[in-house]
Order: C-alpha cells, then sequence, then structure tokens
C-alpha cells in the first residue's frame, strides 16, 4: 500500500516527539525536568471550566454547534480584538477552530496554488513550513538572526519576494526566540504586502505575553484589513492547551472560505468549550495577568542562569515563554546538544533546528515550569556541559 505523494511534503512538530522520548526515559526511573512542551504549566482558571461544566451539565450544550462558532463566542472575540489589538472586525467576520492551528491549515489551502510562494519566519513554528509546503506551494524562509534580535529583516523579506509570492507568515511575540517585531518592522511588512498584492497571516497567538513595547496588529494598519488573517486563541493567554480552542478573524471575502473549510473537517468547534472561552474573554483577568508576571519573573531567572553558564549566551527575549540560549560555542550539533542535555543531564529542551535550518547553534527551553525545575535545570545543564568540555563525550539514548 502507498501513501498519497503529498505526505513526503508535510512535517511535524518535533515537541510532541521529544516530550515522548523524556517519558520513555523517565519509565526506565530517570527524572526529567521538561522544558520541551510550550504549554503554560498552570491550571486553566477556575470560572473558565466553571462555565464549560455548567454549559455541559445544565444547558446541555451537547449538539453540533454553529461550524464557525456559537454566536456569544464570536461577539466576544469581535469585542476582546478590538480591545487588545484595536482590531475593527464584526462578529461575521471570526472564525472559531479546535486550537488556532487550523487557521493556519485553512490559509493556506484557501489561498495557495500549486508554486505559489509563502515567506515565512526561520526558525519559527514548524506548521507553517509544512502546511505551505503540504499544499503545493513553496516555503520560502526568512531568517531570523540573532544579530537582528531574531526580529524578521523587513528589507530581507522584500528582496525575497516575486511573481509568485502570495503570503507572508509573521508571529510576534515568536516562537521559538521570544522575539517582537517593532511597530516600524509591522509597518513596513504591510508596505510590502499592500505594494505587492499579499495576504498576511499574524499569527498573534502570543499577543498578551509581550513584555516590553505595544505589540501592533499588522491588520489595524490602513489598508491592512482586507488581507490580513489575524490567528490567536486561548491556549497560551488563559493556559487552555488542552481545550483546543483557537480562532481567526478573516477578511469579509474570507469568511465563507473559512466556514467552508471548517464543516468539510471538523464541522465546528467543542460546544461546550466554546461557553468556557466567552467566560475566558469576559471574566476576570486576574489569573491571566498573574501568569504573565511570573513568566517576566522566570524569564529574568532562566536568562541570567544561561547566561551565566560558560560558553552558553542567551539574548532577552521580549514575549512569550521561550528562551533561545545559543550553544554554538561548543561546536556540536543542536540536536546532539539536546540529546546530550536529556539523556546525561535529564534536561529535555528542543534542538533550534526543529524550528528549521536557521535554528542551528540553538536550544529552544520553555520557561513554563516553576523557578524550583528551571533552577535545578540550569545546574544541571552548567554541569552537563562542564563535563562535556572535559570528557568530548556526547551522551545519548
Ligand atoms: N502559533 C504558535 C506560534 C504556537 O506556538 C502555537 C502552539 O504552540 C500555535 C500557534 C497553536 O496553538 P493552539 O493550536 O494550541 O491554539
Amino acid at each position: 500500500m502507498k501513501l498519497a505523494n503529498r505526505m513526503g511534503l508535510i512535517g511535524t512538530e518535533t515537541a510532541f516527539e521529544a516530550a515522548a522520548r523524556a517519558r520513555a526515559l523517565e519509565a526506565t526511573g530517570r527524572d526529567v525536568i521538561h522544558l520541551e512542551i510550550g504549554e503554560p504549566d498552570f491550571d486553566t482558571p477556575r470560572h473558565i471550566s466553571e462555565a464549560a461544566s455548567h454549559a455541559l451539565l445544565d444547558e446541555k450544550m451537547t449538539h453540533y454547534p454553529p461550524a464557525v462558532g456559537i454566536a456569544p463566542l464570536r461577539a466576544a472575540i469581535a469585542n476582546d480584538v478590538k480591545r487588545w489589538k484595536g482590531i475593527d472586525a464584526t462578529p461575521d467576520q471570526v472564525i472559531v477552530t479546535p486550537g488556532a492551528k487550523p487557521i493556519m491549515f485553512y490559509a493556506m489551502l484557501g489561498l495557495i496554488n500549486e508554486g505559489d510562494e509563502v515567506i515565512y519566519p526561520n526558525p519559527g513554528f514548524p506548521i507553517y513550513e509544512s502546511m505551505a509546503r503540504y499544499v503545493g506551494g513553496v516555503a520560502v524562509p526568512a531568517p531570523l538572526r540573532e544579530a537582528n534580535d531574531f526580529r524578521m529583516d523587513v528589507a530581507e523579506v522584500e528582496s525575497l519576494v516575486t511573481d509568485r509570492t502570495r503570503m507572508i507568515v509573521t508571529n510576534s511575540p515568536h516562537n521559538p526566540t521570544g522575539s517582537i517585531l517593532t511597530p516600524d518592522d509591522v509597518r513596513e511588512i504591510a508596505r510590502i504586502a499592500i505594494e505587492h498584492d499579499l495576504v498576511v497571516l499574524a499569527d498573534e497567538i502570543y499577543g498578551r505575553l509581550q513584555y516590553e513595547g505595544e505589540p501592533l496588529s499588522i491588520a489595524t494598519l490602513p489598508g491592512m484589513a482586507e488581507r490580513t488573517i489575524t490567528l490567536d486563541g486561548f491556549s497560551k493567554t488563559f493556559a487552555m492547551t488542552g481545550w483546543r480552542l483557537g480562532y481567526g478573524v478573516v477578511p469579509d471575502w474570507l469568511a465563507q472560505t473559512f466556514s467552508r473549510l471548517v464543516i468539510n473537517s471538523v464541522s465546528g468547534t467543542n460546544a461546550f468549550a466554546q461557553a468556557g472561552a466567552v467566560a475566558a474573554l469576559t471574566g476576570p483577568q486576574d489569573s491571566a495577568d498573574a501568569m504573565r508576571t511570573e513568566f517576566i519573573g522566570r524569564r529574568a531567572l532562566i536568562v541570567e542562569g544561561l547566561n551565566a553558564i560558560p560558553g552558553v549566551s542567551c539574548v532577552m527575549p521580549h514575549g512569550a515563554f521561550y528562551a533561545f540560549p545559543n550553544f554554538s560555542s561548543f561546536g556540536r550539533t543542536s540536536n546532539s546538544i539536546a540529546d546530550h542535555l536529556l539523556y546525561d543531564a535529564g534536561v529535555c529542551g528542543l534542538s533550534g533546528t526543529a524550528f528549521g535550518s536557521y535554528g542551528e547553534g540553538y536550544l529552544r527551553f520553555s520557561y513554563a515550569n516553576s523557578r524550583e525545575k528551571l533552577s535545578a535545570a540550569l545546574e544541571r545543564i552548567g554541569e552537563s556541559l562542564a563535563k562535556l568540555e572535559r570528557t568530548g563525550e556526547l551522551a545519548h539514548a
């Protein structure tokens, strides 16, 4: 039996594989500190779970919901994007999905023809490249470099635009580097998009987790609302990864396309989970704010700790909950350093190359873990690298 040819084009998200290897190691009795997964270690705030539970048990929201989301949630999202991002959108432009990932899939499926080019940040969330290729497009990496504080180099982005370019993907705050686009970067990308008639997929899933400067949503700029798909969701801001709830805010001309794709793939998003999401947006924000404050404290701890390790350097991330330290001075591949730290130190991080070829030389550590665990991990990493320098021997499975 043979798979469809296109399966040779699809990528994956290695975080899930690394987590499985870490769990296999734990099953042998080893203690592993998990810094690989991009999810808040907090519980979903209680009022959100209560609202979902009420919808399930009392309101019996157990039937098919409208494909693109229940009306109160679409209205709450339209209000929320106005409040936090300044985006003017009607509820009709809001497409609710099981997690935000389907928005990437639908954007590429709906807009990318065979051979169309998609410019995306590299290193970056691996699904941009995977989906662009899967639908027959050409994924064109825009390298993010440490020397540029891991921001997209907008002049370089413009130089990558060709007659076949159809879309630019942006992600600010950025996974895996924690970088942000400055307002000037965003304005320049908007100018490029308008001049070359491109669509922008603006991944703002870490928008509430920006620690410096004011975020600027590209959809708010003149001429951009009609060419921007803004992606956001509940996983990161409200610690709701397991709920699978996200959304896109799309121009009117795309709403029907997204609706069709939802109907053809998932029919809709869990009804009672959506009731929880309404409470997340309209209820108290103190838990979300407290998580944000805690991330700021942990960011300082991990960045300082990494920079104190000989041979390691780490720029200060400006958002999200990832540190992206440079390990190139060890003269090994990122993959081998990641393996060494897992099998020698019992610390699971991700190779920078899990986010594209321009991630070579780096590792990603998620600081969505307790301060105690982060401190213990830093100590173990320091010892393990010192041992590597002494013996030259890499640990592996
Ligand atoms: N975008 C980025 C940059 C992410 O890091 C993630 C999750 O890790 C997502 C989107 C998708 O999140 P979800 O599908 O859980 O909403």
